[in-house]
């Protein structure tokens, strides 16, 4: 496990508990008031993390997942392997959520559940491949949303979103290329490995079908360096 994923939350939160399908503990901690409005992302996370389970024929590898609901913090979500830390903001949704609300809380808690695979299960050897990370984790993401919201689905327009973004930043005089020697972590996490990687793997999809998630769940990396780091042939 990669060290920049272990995280340790301190507090005295109230949580409430589900299990999965196949037995895996999910608890989400928040603030006492916050209790009711955490019960969307408790079912949706629970609902994703089985569908990833079958799609990617690789069981989740702990015993438990754990959200943790930060009134603070300056991501919106960190993927922290079995601890995912959600800022206050971005997770409550009440009865009366509206559907961008949903939409939004859905997309969030897909992405960081995809990278309990995508990045905690198999991480990078190096920071240089961090779009392999990132692309699979935005590009899986909307499968896990249209799994748990298939009426709020609106994965066209988002994938159209994602790709002019891309463009966007791509056609910048800093632009990248996809894969480069990183010398500073903060210089990641741009629209580049995120929106143009998840563009990238949709077009790819598109061209080879269902070798795409074959490519995934049967011949997976995820079997073959599990616990481990990969680097990409070339
Ligand atoms: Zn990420």
């Amino acid at each position: 496990m990669s060290t920049h994923l272990l995280a340790i939350v301190v507090c005295d939160f109230p949580f409430e508990e589900t299990l999965t399908e196949n037995g895996v503990k999910v608890r989400i901690y928040t603030a006492p008031h916050h209790l009711q409005k955490a019960e969307y992302a408790l079912s949706s996370a629970s609902k994703i993390l089985t569908y990833y389970e079958k799609y990617f024929g690789v069981p989740f590898p702990l015993k438990k997942l754990d959200l943790a609901v930060i009134p603070d913090l300056a991501r919106s979500g960190a993927e922290n392997w079995g601890l995912i830390t959600l800022r206050e903001d971005s997770v409550l949704c009440g009865g009366d959520c509206p559907m961008a609300t949903k939409y939004r809380l859905a997309t969030l808690l897909a992405k960081q559940l995809a990278h309990q695979w995508f990045g905690d299960l198999v991480t990078m050897r190096w920071w240089d491949e961090q779009w392999l990370n990132e692309g699979f984790s935005t590009y899986i993401s909307r499968k896990g949303v249209k799994h748990v919201e298939p009426d709020l689905d609106k994965e066209d327009d988002i994938e159209l979103l994602r790709l002019t973004d891309a463009m966007i930043s791509d056609r910048a005089i800093y632009s990248r290329p996809i894969v480069q020697r990183v010398e500073k972590v903060s210089e990641m996490y741009d629209d580049i490995e995120c929106k143009k990687g998840s563009s990238i793997l949709r077009m790819l999809e598109n061209s080879i079908g269902d070798d795409f998630r074959e490519g995934i769940s049967v011949s997976s990396s995820f079997k073959m360096f599990s616990f481990k780091s990969l680097k990409p042939m070339k």
